[in-house]
Parts: structure tokens; C-alpha cells; sequence
């Protein structure tokens, strides 16, 4: 199956030009080196690297510990939904925690996800692009996997804690809820949460919305008998699952956000006590469709819509736990990333999210993989703005080096995170990153170089909200869609080989990208 696909699209591109691939060099500022073989070609950019390196070494002097690093995942949240990329207030939900940590950190504007939630879960946790692990789409209700994806995989809390860090997911997880697939049978010292996704928990009790689910029994016992979780669990390194509370109705879920906050608070608190280096991924339930706020938190936007009332919400626990960090002095010890695991549903209209951009979560389009990007450090970052591009999958890489765990990344496959390290931390630091690879499922869809991304395949709805349960993915024609992003973010009209040089360049990335497929085969996991 894979290797067709590859020989479509690279049979696309060598009819586009096949002369040009001899001495096409891809353009660039600095061109990007490939380290060591099997790695994600990242610019060099030594001087930063260096300035970086410096400002961690004085703050470790200082404190006389290892940084601490907590990254926020929301669920499904737009581009355009926080105020600080243009919606909150404006578009009836208020961010103001997310807009001031955005002020005072570094907000990046070109960040990028995987189209849905189990392959960016993965890929930030792997590094590696989804159809390397074999997670490339969402695990849902019934889904029977053929294989262990984790069995080979090597987890960034595994990284972490050869490096003395203690690792904490609270929340959602999504990446295999069976026995050697849950969080802390990957890595994680501990897990609290939920396994699966809000609407796959939440839709056998909501009669309003899905009666004939919820009122027709023998369809309920065999939802029930496809084994699909939907309570709240614990579960420590080597131990076993425990119930922590079971999910008996919306109310129940209405309220998770809270309880994952208060457990994110104590583990803080914890830490701050034990003084141990910790990673925390708090990984929000909201604003996965379908959205039920707290009851504290109900018809608190301007909007009145849940889902609005779901981002108050979550902009006010980021406030919590960020405060909670403040509180136990640990603020100017760590390293705080906020985004969403993908874009929009646009499926679940009205009571949906917004981005500015062409597609919606599913798709590869802008809409559906450009998602937010804050990093915020007291004192370690200078206040700025960037369009400069980063992959979400190089947090896997920068938080290593953030816990000086860089040499425990694994060398003996394909890594496609970079280390961006020098570019978060160094003043005015530039990104080692100049291009994206969009995949969907097990097809490489496009590739963004610079403001210039091509599509090999397109993503096509006769309804644009309704690019996941009404779409159709097709091969582009002879030449791939290329659009200029600069000038058309929409992505509403190509520029083509007919008015773009860039073609060949781009082309000759997708051989490059494709050839470390060759050599290390994707793997498949029965998703
Ligand atoms: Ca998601």
C-alpha cells in the first residue's frame, strides 16, 4: 500500500521535472545538513546553540536543579481561537491567561500538528512521524490493533528518566488504552485520566444527542462489548490500572477538566516539595467535541455557546496551574509550551472552533495542522513574536535538551524532531527548521517550504465544515497544488508550476523525504 503511494507521487514529481532533480538544491537561508543519516536535516546554527546552551548552564548555577517542563495540550482548539492569534474576546470567548503568557514568552505563529489527535499525541512523545510508529489515525471504540505500537518505540519520558526526570500525564491519552500501551507502561511515571476522547466517552449518556445509541439497547450492549473505556484511571511505572472514579453521565464529564487540574496542582506541589526535575504533559479533555463546560464555567463567554464557555474554561486552568508554578517558586524553572493537538472540528458546527485558515481538523490544509504555538520561560525568554516554522514533533527533541537528555535520543532510526532549542532560547533565535512534511494517514500530502507548500493529494469537501464525515482525498493532476502562503494564507488559489520556480525544489524534498521510507519501512499496526 505504501509503497504504491510513494511511487504515485514520485512518479507526479518526475513528471514535473524530471531534469531539475539533478541539480535541485532545495532553497534556503542556510541549507539544511542532515546529521547524522537517519535524521530530520536541521539548519546549523551554531552561534544560537551556543547562547542557548549558555543560558541553561547559568540558570542550573543558579537554581542548582534541572529545569522543569510542562506542556499544555488542548484538544482540538483553532488557530484562531485564542486572543492572541487573533479570536478570544473577539470572537465571544475572552483567553486572557493564554494572551499574557503569550505576551511575556514567544508566540509562534507557524506552528504545526499531525491532521488529527492519535498521530500528533504520538509524534510529540516519539518524534517520529506517525507512519514510522504505525498510530497514523485516532484509535477508536472497536478498534482491534494487530500490534504493540510501543513495543519499539522509545517515549520521551523514557528519555527523560534516564536523565533523573519524573514524568507525569494527566488527561487525555488516546494512544492505546490495552495493557503495554498505556502511559505508564511507556514511560510515564504516573497517569491520571481519561484514555479516550470526550465524544467517545460522553455519547452513551447523551440521549438529546445520540438517542438511538442511548435509548436502544442492543445497540448499547455492543458499544459496551467493543471494551472501549471511559472512566477515570491511575496507573504508576510497572503497576497496575486503577478506577479512580467511573463515568456515569455529561455531568460527570462536564467536570473532568476540573479533577485533571486539581491532580496536575498536586503533583506541583509534590515536586516542589521532593525538588525533583519533573515533565508534565497536562493534556486538556476540552475542546474535543463534544463540549460540556464545568458548571462553574457555564455561560461564562460572551458567546454562551459550550464550546466558547469549554475555552474560558481551559484559559483559566492554564491560569491555575501556571500561578500554582509561581506560588511553589517554581516559575523560573520551567519551560511551559501551550498548543492543540490539530485544528478546528469543523464537523461539529456550531458549537466549534475557528481558524482563519483554509481546512479543518482531518485535512493537511493550513486549517487543519496549523494550530497554536506559545513557549513561555520567566526570565529565560525574551518576549517576541515568530513566523518561522516549528513542527510540534520537535518538542520531543527540545525537551531532551532542555533536560540535557539530548544523547539519549535514539540514533537507530528516524527522528524527524529537531532540537529547536537555540531557537526558543536564544534572543531573537532563528528556527533550524524551513520545511514541513504533512502526512495523512499513510500518504505524504504535502510540504511546506518557506511560504510555499505543495500538495501532492487533496483534501475535498462538497461542505467545508465537513472535512472528516464528508470528504474525499484524491491525487492532485499532472502538477501537484503549490500555493504561496504569503500571499494567499487561504490557500485559494494555486500559483502552480506556471508561476512558481519552486516546484522542482520542493519536489526534490519529497525524494528525500521518501528515501528514509525505503530504508526504514513504515510499520503497520492495523489502524
Ligand atoms: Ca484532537
Amino acid at each position: 500500500m505504501f509503497k504504491k503511494n510513494a511511487a504515485i507521487f514520485l512518479g507526479v514529481i518526475l513528471l514535473i521535472s524530471s531534469e531539475a532533480f539533478s541539480q535541485a538544491t532545495p532553497l534556503s537561508k542556510a541549507r539544511p545538513i542532515p546529521g547524522k543519516e537517519n535524521w530530520q536535516a536541521a539548519i546549523p546554527l551554531p552561534g544560537q546553540e551556543k547562547a542557548a546552551a549558555e543560558k541553561l548552564a547559568a540558570l542550573q548555577k543558579k537554581t542548582g536543579k534541572k529545569p522543569n517542563i510542562v506542556w499544555f495540550l488542548i484538544d482540538d482548539m483553532g488557530h484562531g481561537d485564542p486572543g492572541f492569534n487573533g479570536g478570544g474576546a473577539t470572537i465571544g470567548a475572552a483567553t486572557p491567561n493564554m494572551d499574557r503568557l503569550a505576551a511575556n514568552g514567544l508566540k509562534l505563529t507557524s506552528t504545526y500538528s499531525q491532521p488529527t489527535c492519535t498521530p500528533t499525541r504520538s509524534a510529540i512523545l516519539t518524534g517520529r512521524i506517525p507512519a514510522r510508529t504505525g498510530l497514523t489515525r485516532p484509535i477508536l471504540t472497536g478498534d482491534k490493533l494487530t500490534k504493540n505500537p510501543w513495543e519499539d518505540e522509545i517515549s520521551l519520558p523514557a528519555v527523560l528518566s534516564s536523565a533523573g526526570y519524573k514524568s507525569v500525564l494527566t488527561g487525555k491519552w488516546h494512544i492505546g488504552e490495552l495493557e503495554g500501551m498505556r502511559p505508564f507502561d511507556v514511560g510515564f511515571d504516573e497517569y491520571y485520566g481519561y484514555y479516550g476522547a470526550e465524544k467517545e466517552i460522553s455519547q452513551e449518556f447523551d440521549k438529546r444527542r445520540y438517542p438511538d445509541l442511548v435509548l436502544d439497547s442492543f445497540k448499547l450492549d455492543a458499544y459496551h462489548k467493543s471494551g472501549a473505556s471511559k472512566d477515570l484511571v491511575y496507573g504508576k511505572k510497572g503497576g497496575k490500572e486503577q478506577l479512580i472514579k467511573a463515568t456515569t453521565s455529561v455531568e460527570d464529564m462536564a467536570e473532568a477538566d476540573q479533577v485533571l487540574k486539581d491532580f496536575s496542582i498536586k503533583k506541583i506541589r509534590e515536586f516542589a516539595k521532593s525538588g525533583e526535575p519533573f515533565f508534565l504533559e497536562h493534556s486538556f479533555m476540552k475542546v474535543h467535541t463534544d463540549v460540556w463546560a464545568s458548571k462553574k464555567f457555564e455561560g461564562k463567554s460572551a458567546s454562551k455557546y459550550p464550546y466558547k464557555d469549554g475555552v474560558v474554561e481551559v484559559d483559566a486552568i492554564i491560569g491555575e496551574i501556571v500561578s500554582e508554578l509561581e506560588k511553589n517558586g517554581l516559575l523560573e524553572n520551567t519551560f511551559i509550551f501551550i498548543t492543540s493537538d490539530n485544528g478546528p472540528q469543523m464537523d461539529a458546527w456550531p458549537d466549534a472552533g475557528f481558524t482563519p485558515f483554509r481546512g479543518t481538523k482531518g485535512s493537511a490544509w493550513e486549517g487543519g495542522t496549523r494550530v497554536p504555538g506559545v513557549v513561555y520561560w520567566k526570565g529565560m525568554i525574551k518576549p517576541r513574536e515568530s513566523a518561522e516554522l516549528f513542527d510540534l514533533m520537535d518538542l520531543y527533541n527540545t525537551t531532551a535538551a532542555i533536560a540535557g537528555a539530548i544523547d539519549k535520543v535514539p540514533t537507530d532510526r528516524p527522528i524527524d524532531g529537531i532540537n529547536q532549542v537555540g531557537f526558543l532560547l536564544a534572543d531573537n533565535g532563528q528556527s533550524a527548521r524551513d520545511r514541513i512534511h504533512t502526512w495523512v494517514e499513510r500518504d505524504l500530502v504535502a510540504i511546506r517550504i518557506h511560504e510555499f507548500k505543495m500538495y501532492f493529494m487533496i483534501t475535498e469537501s462538497d461542505n467545508p465544515h465537513l472535512m472528516i464525515d464528508q470528504s474525499t482525498i484524491t491525487k492532485s493532476g499532472l502538477a501537484p497544488w503549490l500555493f504561496n502562503l504569503y500571499i494567499d494564507p487561504k490557500e485559494s488559489r494555486v500559483v502552480g508550476h506556471a508561476l512558481n520556480a519552486w516546484t522542482a525544489s520542493i519536489s526534490a524534498e519529497a525524494k528525500y523525504h521518501a528515501a528514509s521510507f525505503v530504508k526504514f519501512p513504515p510499520k503497520n499496526v492495523g489502524l
